[in-house]
């Protein structure tokens, strides 16, 4: 197990993309941390550096305290998991798992046992003896992870192990790799471009653009108190709803109405003059009225009106996305329970607690609640 320490880490390629700008980042042992952010944001350089396989411009990787820059892949003891899963496919299962304790010259009897232990931990022991061609995507990925397994290294790198599996699977491998780390408790940096995955799977995110580091958190920060616009927009979805916004100081002129100063919102007003903002509110953080009126529960919460353009039934809930009558002609989308009655073309009386929005600087986009 190991910490892994990238201090002011940098790639610049030849023709003098920088790929990844100044990465500081402290991976606790033991922990596991998603790199996260668009295509071409810098996530596999990043891995390709701590893994060895992309050298670093500038700046320092540490492992445990001590520098690595220098040190070959073969020699860092990180295993790696590929999205492409690299299996030898005329080599059994066992064979595959057991690769690298065979390169390491261990004993058969010792490595028969951890190749067992790895198997029944991926739920692979009925599939020992088959060959890669035999076997589903998801089978296919296990037997890749237990080569990585097997080696107990410091430390796991994944790149988007998941990508080739169809949806179900992935939720399914999903489950598996966090009850994995549950158990083995083994450091682990793992890329991926999907923010479902990085919500679900990390102990922390790391969200990337452009070679540089946006926030970084557990899932809980970058959802609740996101720094900038572009961390608002990627994490959540439906995406947070962005319109435009007045800070006066009567509250906040938006075209939803006049929203009157809340703590926060006050807050905000104190430490800049009356200015334009971005105004942000999640699609969960709307609410049908009707409901609220039938149960009686409306407590702080504001409410305008909007038309209803379409709505998507994907089951557990509804999403209502809504003209308003602004003069932008703003379009806004509300997640609502399964029970709300809202229909196409009608108009939707939609509540929220003021609590719930954040404000952005329209230029900078830092976060300014
Ligand atoms: P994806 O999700 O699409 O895999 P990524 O976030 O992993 O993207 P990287 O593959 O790390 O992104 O690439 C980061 C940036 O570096 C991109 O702009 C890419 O075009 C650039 N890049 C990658 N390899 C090279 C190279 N050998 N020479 C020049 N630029 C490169």
């Amino acid at each position: 197990m190991a910490e892994i320490v990238l201090d002011g880490v940098t790639k610049r390629f030849p023709d003098g993309t920088v790929a990844v700008a100044e990465f500081d980042l402290t991976i606790a042992d033991g922990e596991f941390v998603i790199l996260v952010g668009p295509s071409g944001c810098g996530k596999s350089t990043t891995l390709n550096m701590i893994a060895g396989l992309e050298e670093i411009s500038s700046g320092e990787l540490r492992v445990d305290g001590e520098r690595v820059n220098e040190k070959a892949p073969k020699d860092r003891d990180i295993a790696m998991v590929f999205q492409s899963y690299a299996l030898y496919p005329h080599m059994t299962v066992r064979q595959n798992i057991g690769f690298p304790l065979k390169l390491a010259r261990m004993d058969k009897a010792g490595a028969d046992a951890k190749i067992e232990d790895a198997a029944r931990i991926l739920d692979l022991t009925d599939l020992l003896d088959r060959r890669p061609a035999n076997l589903s995507g998801g089978q296919r990925q296990r037997v890749a992870m237990g080569r990585a397994i097997v080696r107990d290294p410091k430390a796991f790198l994944m790149d988007e192990p998941l990508s080739n599996l169809d949806a179900k699977l992935r939720v399914q491998m999903r489950t598996m790799i966090s009850r994995l780390q549950n158990r083995l408790r083994t450091t682990t940096v793992y890329v991926t471009h999907d923010q479902t995955e990085a919500m679900t799977l990390g102990d922390r995110i790391v969200l990337m653009k452009d070679g540089v580091i946006q926030q970084v958190g557990p899932p809980e920060d970058l959802y609740g108190r996101p720094r900038n616009l572009f961390v608002a927009g990627f994490i959540g979805s439906p995406s947070m709803n962005l319109l435009p916004a007045e800070l006066t100081s009567d509250g906040l002129r938006t075209s939803l109405g006049l929203i009157p100063p809340t703590p926060r919102l006050s807050a905000a007003l104190r430490r800049d003059p009356p200015r334009k903002v971005v105004m942000g509110l999640r699609p969960e953080a709307f609410e049908d009225a009707r409901l609220l009126q039938a149960t009686g529960e409306k407590g702080g919460r504001l409410t305008f009106t909007a038309r209803t353009d379409i709505v998507e039934s994907p089951g557990a809930e509804k999403y209502a996305y809504l003209d308003l009558d602004d003069p932008g002609s703003s379009q806004l989308v509300a997640r609502l329970s399964a029970e709300s009655p809202v229909r196409e073309g009608e108009p939707l009386e939609l509540a929220y607690d003021p609590a719930r929005i954040h404000l952005f600087d329209p230029d900078t986009g830092a976060n300014l609640t």
